[in-house]
């Protein structure tokens, strides 16, 4: 689901709860009104309501008219009581008291709405699957003790801060295991989920399946198999060299999508073990030429020691 289509279904969602909180309280409502004391009571207050709007904040009036106004209101609060209700029956309870499940305020977006996208935009990114480590992880310690994880961190910092316009739209963080690839992949990918930015995370072996499956499943539906590779606004490609080349289909997938992303000018980031060299030798001239294009791309090697073994 792109972006736009989670927040559509979001507010759709929130129609229909608003519709519901209305209805129950309308009917709870129309069966008060059955009551003809509540009724009667209503229909005071109401005339109280009236009087008061129509005088002066600081009218002596307006005091007794409010202390006449809360009686009946108990009145018909031991009214509605005897039939079952309370008064918050009979006002819709709204799940978001701001926007009344609108989803808008002035016209910005209500913290519901940001938040349950969010959450959709998580489920769907793929992250779930892997730790989710954020920046608030970073453990300033192993920062100073290693030069190029530390210049990492610093380009990854810019590359969110200008997301999506950092000078290189894509990255490539190389070197061996445990150098903390994966780790900033994941700190990108949290933070940009909390901006509500539509991120994919998947590891070379998810992609190469993915794309398989977009094969064997009737034509009309390729698309949508294949859109959150081509449509998000950051796909994350972790342990490239992880997956089995298969005739060649392993790197005319690869090829496509990073091919396709290049060319609609969206931000991908790979992790790998394999230095460029190795990339080349398993992939070829053709794809190692996109993904190492270094007009649009940023390459960083880090090095060091095992950080899970100094942790
Ligand atoms: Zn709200």
């Amino acid at each position: 689901m792109t972006k736009t289509q989670i927040i559509l279904n979001q507010l759709e969602k929130m129609k229909q709860s608003r519709i519901q909180a209305q209805l129950t309280a309308d009917n709870n409502l129309a069966l008060a009104r059955q009551n003809s004391k509540f009724k009667k009571l209503e229909s005071d207050m109401r005339k109280i309501q009236v009087e008061i709007s129509k005088l002066a904040p600081n009218d002596e009036k307006v005091k007794e008219l409010y202390f006449e106004y809360n009686k009946l209101r108990d009145a018909s609060t031991e009214a509605l009581k005897k039939i079952g209700l309370t008064y918050k029956d009979t006002v819709p309870q709204y799940n978001c008291p701001i926007c009344c499940d609108v989803g808008f305020v002035n016209g910005k977006k209500c913290e519901c709405l940001i938040k349950k996208v969010q959450e959709e935009l998580l489920n769907q990114s793929g992250i779930s699957k892997y730790s989710g480590h954020s920046f608030d992880d970073v453990d300033i310690n192993i920062l100073a003790k290693n030069p190029t994880l530390d210049k990492a961190y610093k380009i990854a910092k810019a590359y969110i801060k200008d997301f999506p316009n950092y000078k290189y739209k894509n990255l490539v963080f190389c070197g061996e295991v445990g150098t903390g690839k994966t780790f900033l992949m994941e700190c990108i990918a949290s933070e940009l989920i909390k901006t509500t930015n539509y991120v994919v995370f998947v590891t070379s072996f998810d992609l190469n399946n993915t794309v398989i499956r977009s094969m064997s499943v009737p034509f009309v539906e390729r698309d949508e198999v294949l859109e959150p590779l081509l449509e998000c606004d950051l796909l994350l490609i972790d342990d490239l060299g992880s997956e089995p080349i298969m005739k060649n289909v392993s790197i005319n997938n690869l090829f496509t999508i990073i091919n396709e992303r290049q060319r609609h000018d969206k931000c991908t980031i790979i992790g790998t073990n394999l230095t460029p060299q190795m990339i080349k030798e398993r992939y070829g001239d053709r794809l190692v030429s996109r993904i190492f294009d270094l007009n649009t791309t940023l390459p960083i090697k880090l090095d060091g020691k095992d950080l899970r073994i100094q942790r």
